[in-house]
């Protein structure tokens, strides 16, 4: 299931959008601000991201570089307010691939996205290694010295994002904005849980790594 951000502080605007885009079959997550959206950037890869420009801390647009560095090839719609000609020329010319201006109908935004989607020229990006783990951030597949590991959704979403930053502490605000989306109350205990599966499967099949818990910050993956 392609997985799309959606950078929008206005919260009905953001529900209304989300709404579309899931029912049309994606997985959303969201981001409220500049900041929120550099942190998610790092620990997921996106299909595609829909950046609005008016933030609480800043210009939109000032993400594309993130966007860029983290998530090469990835198609970015720009939604925004701000309807001036020059306004969607700096935009596209900033590197954003389409420009929507608000008010839009749902339609039109899917049309747009599926039209991104269908754009040739993502790269395919490089697997993630750790230990004897591998993990294909394209097909979104893991495998330990070519051996595939089937994990569920929830764990398979645990996993990417600590693999991104094997060897780094990954707190747990990110992580379970990285599992279970923006939107969502997650009770502690539910990451906990799925993080301690993901432990044991990956030691029972001696993947190489270990997940380590930092008491009330997160958790890091390092090598065994
Ligand atoms: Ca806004």
């Amino acid at each position: 299931m392609a997985r799309i951000l959606l950078v929008e502080d206005e919260a009905e605007m953001a529900r209304l959008v989300a709404g579309s885009i899931e029912s049309d079959g994606f997985l959303v997550d969201r981001a409220g601000s500049c900041e929120d959206a550099r942190l998610t950037l790092e620990l997921a890869r996106y299909a595609l991201v829909l950046l609005d420009r008016r933030l609480p801390d800043g210009d939109g647009l000032s993400l594309l570089r993130t966007v860029r560095a983290t998530q090469p090839g990835v198609p970015v719609i720009v939604l925004t307010a701000l309807d001036r000609l020059d306004d969607k020329v700096h935009g596209l010319d900033a590197g954003a691939d389409d420009y929507l201006t608000k008010p839009f109908f749902a339609d039109e935004l899917m049309a747009r996205i599926r039209a991104a989607l269908r754009r040739p020229g993502a790269e395919p990006a490089a697997p993630l290694l750790c230990g004897r783990l591998r993990f294909d951030p394209a097909r979104r597949e893991v495998d330990i010295e070519g051996q595939p590991l089937v994990l569920k959704r929830r764990e398979l979403l645990a996993l990417e994002a600590l693999i991104r930053r094997a060897g780094r502490v990954v707190q747990r605000d990110a992580l379970v904005a990285a599992v279970y989306g923006m939107e969502d109350d997650v009770l502690p205990k539910a990451l906990d849980s799925h993080i301690s599966r993901l432990r044991r499967r990956l030691a029972e099949l001696d993947a190489g790594v270990t997940i380590h818990p930092i008491r009330n910050v997160g958790y890091m993956l390092k090598p065994a």
